[in-house]
């Protein structure tokens, strides 16, 4: 039963969108294995999307162990996968502004319990969607599987609704229980994220940002400013990445931007050292007697 408030297009971009996510994101997370380049994975995932003839919503984000979400490959990162660790994908693909967004955690080491922790969450999240549930009860479910665990779910990282060309619109979804909050309804098209944590289940900002925005356009003077806003204008106000951007005076292009108040800065979050943070994410269409999960 498709949602028959979305215009037939719409939903089929938003299906066609996650089908192509899915596959991509199996295929890059197989790759992952330790010894194996962390900006080779990154890349030839990006390139597998847009082979497909899709776009990429935000960079792939590529998140170890505490470090729970925004990392990504930077210009010539020398890092490898070791054993041990936990590599969060997270991928946003988007067909005509329609978008998939979708997250695996790859396991290095022996933390099988942590993984099946925001796995199974995001299954029993799933499992209760359809008109009348609330946001609420979504946050419960995610909640209680991963306590149950002997984990923390991150209170501070939600899931979120879709837009054109939005990766992040109301409501949000959060990975803790809560009385009432919005109710769903037939077309809502949204992501769960949990993130499971054997850590504090708060995140804060690094010092390290590989992951922008446009958040505002103006003209600006600054020869190496205007090239990153015309090589970035076709996002959209979608995010990008560092590698993306022209190189020239780029920190000082970036911090010009980012004072004049153009860009955003997405930096690296991360639970406390040492702890380790799993998450897992699908995107969904809430049908009148359920949801379709595109990115499955
Ligand atoms: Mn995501
Ligand atoms: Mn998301």
């Amino acid at each position: 039963m498709s949602a028959l408030l979305l215009d037939d297009d719409v939903f089929d971009s938003y299906v066609e969108a996650g089908r192509v996510a899915a596959r991509v994101l199996g295929t890059g997370a197989g790759t992952i294995k330790a010894g194996v380049s962390i900006l080779e994975v990154v890349e030839s995932v990006e390139q597998m999307v847009t082979d497909a003839g899709a776009g990429l919503a935000f960079p792939l984000n590529l998140s170890l162990n505490e470090d729970a979400a925004h990392d990504t490959a930077s210009i010539g990162d020398e890092r490898f996968f070791i054993e041990g660790d936990v590599a969060k994908l997270d991928l946003g693909v988007h067909l005509d502004g329609y978008i998939a967004d979708t997250a695996v955690t790859v396991d290095l080491g022996d933390h099988g319990l942590l993984v099946e922790a925001s796995q199974r969450a995001l299954e029993a999240a799933i499992a209760l969607v359809r008109p009348g549930v609330t946001i609420g009860d979504l946050g419960r479910a995610i909640q209680q599987e991963i306590e149950s665990r002997g984990f923390r779910p991150v209170a501070n990282l939600t899931g979120h609704g879709l837009a054109r060309y939005a990766i992040h619109t109301p409501p949000s979804i959060p990975n803790l229980s809560f009385e009432g909050g919005a109710a769903l309804e037939e077309g809502m098209v949204f992501a769960i994220e949990p993130f499971a944590s054997s850590g504090s289940g708060k995140v804060s900002e690094k010092p390290r940002v590989e992951i922008f925005q446009q958040i505002s356009i103006k003209p600006v003077r600054l020869p190496s400013a205007r090239k990153i806003l015309e090589a970035v204008r076709e996002r959209r106000g979608m995010p990008f990445a560092r590698r993306w951007i022209p190189s020239e005076r780029q920190d000082f292009a970036l911090s010009t931007l980012i004072q004049q108040g153009l860009v955003r800065a997405y930096p690296v979050l991360a639970d406390v050292p040492g702890s380790v943070v799993s998450q897992h994410e699908h995107t969904l269409i809430v049908t009148s007697d359920g949801c379709i999960v595109t990115t499955a």
